[in-house]
């Protein structure tokens, strides 16, 4: 079970949270569509509404009326290919010998089944096979033992992979990024209270200001009373894995992640796919609406060399069609690419096209588009991708595929290029993602690019000298 999603928790003065909660999740809807859900705390008692579907169905006004209290946290989950599965929905709840517990997870676990056989044999029983529900328990566990901080950290020193977190223990509101900062966590503020979100898109929406990433590894806790919070560098770690997919595709183009913004490193990474593999056409066009900033910032860096070359919009999205990715079967997915892409002759017919997507996955939008575009009368089609060639599954919360259906798992570039007949095809390389990013590849999960992982995965390997926690013995809070 793989969790992939957007979170977010918020503190306020003297109002209730709930519809500034409902509000941020509508900002995070793009990380997560198949549930959505908000829990509250007034001080007294929980309060929770969890529903299947989108932000906008999940709840009507009657539901946001009834989630009291000024503090609470919410999410959103995005579907699984084949599984969409109500009792995963989040935020995930229990109440426990000392109070109630509310917890939302961006990420994914590697070591879940470990902890979750061990709480097992201590009597916790489950009510789904999400690692979300075993961090809560886990959490409750020590929370029996210690005070608040001390138990997030000892949970910390068990759990092993990729999570940010939004938690609530009765009132309190806590924010946790995992020791690599795989995922994204940005703090902000609002006229009245505090908000933590997976992404600033978020905290924009509220009319607040981001205030800075939560770091890896460190736990922020909001006061309850909406004026303050406190931090913990709960866990050092020298080196971050952070996922350079968010940056490429996953995150909004209008949020900034670790200083970044990402509208910006994406114009930036279709510069550079310029300068490291140009190709002379008569106009460039954006896969809409992934490959926009990319194909903006490749037409840019190719007019200041004196190319010719246009920009131009040359396929008209509808909006209303799904993500075409979790379509179950191949055909289903060809189809949905088929409605969902439609295009304008005008820029096409009798012309040299380059087309600029973020990333091939399994290639079925390239072969689709590909075919399209030269029924549209276009010379030739050459393809250029802002990202690397994806050759391996991400473990780390984001759906990509298996192995077997990535297009780049066992074939070159030259041979993608053919299967996708393209008249050429050129993707970015890892050193012009890292630079972008003003980091290292050391500091980069780059796991889907190399099928090295940063975490110690069964069966794969580690670009790093990573170990799982030995759970048996976990080491006390204080050390
Ligand atoms: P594919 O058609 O299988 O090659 O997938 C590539 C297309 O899906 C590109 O247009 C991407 O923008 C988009 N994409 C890439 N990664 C994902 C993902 N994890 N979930 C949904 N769509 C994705």
């Amino acid at each position: 079970m793989h969790e992939k999603c957007g979170v977010v928790g918020i503190s306020l003065q003297d109002r209730d949270a709930a519809r500034p909660l409902y509000y941020s999740l509508y900002a995070l809807q793009h990380r997560g569509q198949e549930s959505a859900g908000i829990v509250t705390h007034d001080g007294f008692q929980q309060h929770s509404h969890v529903e299947m579907g989108l932000v906008g169905d999940a709840f009507d006004p009657d539901d946001l009326e009834s989630l009291n209290g000024a503090n609470g946290i919410g999410h959103v989950r995005y579907p699984t290919a084949g599984s969409v599965n109500a009792c995963c929905a989040q935020p995930f709840s229990v109440s426990f010998k000392s109070g109630s517990l509310g917890l939302s997870h961006n990420g994914n676990l590697v070591n879940a089944d470990e902890i979750g056989d061990e709480l097992a044999d201590l009597g916790h029983a489950f009510t789904s096979d999400g690692d979300t529900e075993v961090i809560a328990h886990d959490l409750a566990r020590n929370l029996l033992e210690e005070d608040l901080v001390r138990a997030v950290k000892r949970t910390m020193n068990r759990i092993h992979g990729s999570y940010s977190l939004t938690i609530m223990h009765d009132e309190t509101v806590l924010g946790v990024r995992d020791p690599e900062g795989n995922r994204p966590l940005c703090i902000g503020e609002l006229e009245d209270g505090y908000v933590l979100a997976s992404e600033s898109a978020a905290i924009d929406t509220l009319d607040g200001e981001l205030i800075r990433d939560v770091k890896p590894g460190e736990l922020v806790v909001l006061h309850p009373d909406g004026t303050g919070y406190d931090t913990y560098q709960l866990v050092e770690n020298e080196e971050t894995a952070h996922c350079f997919f968010e940056h490429v595709y996953f995150a909004r183009p209008d949020s900034t992640i670790d200083e970044n913004l990402v509208y910006e490193v994406r114009r930036e990474l279709g510069r550079k796919l310029w300068e490291e593999s140009g190709v002379e056409s008569d106009v460039v066009l954006p896969v809409p609406d992934s490959g926009r900033a990319f194909a903006s910032g490749y037409a840019e860096a190719a007019q200041d060399e004196g190319s010719d070359i246009e920009f131009a919009e040359g396929l008209m999205k509808n909006r209303y069609v799904g993500r075409t990715f979790i379509m179950p079967t191949q055909d289903e997915r060809e189809r949905a690419v088929r409605l969902k892409l439609n295009p304008i002759k005008s820029t096409i017919e009798g012309k040299k096209v380059t087309i600029i997507d973020d990333s091939i996955v399994r290639g079925t939008t390239s072969t689709q588009l590909i075919q399209l575009l030269k029924d549209a009368g276009a010379e030739e089609v050459n393809v250029r991708i802002g990202a690397p060639p994806i050759v391996a599954p991400c473990y780390m919360g984001i759906d990509m595929a298996s192995r077997e259906e990535l297009i780049a798992g066992d074939q070159s570039v030259e041979e993608i290029c053919e299967e996708i007949e393209a008249d050429s095809l050129s993707y970015l390389s890892i050193d012009a993602v890292a630079e972008t990013l003003d980091t290292s590849r050391a500091d980069l999960c780059l796991g889907c690019v190399t099928g090295k992982y940063p975490y110690d995965i069964e069966g794969e390997a580690t670009d790093r000298d990573v170990a799982r926690p030995d759970i048996g013995a976990p080491s006390p809070a204080d050390d």
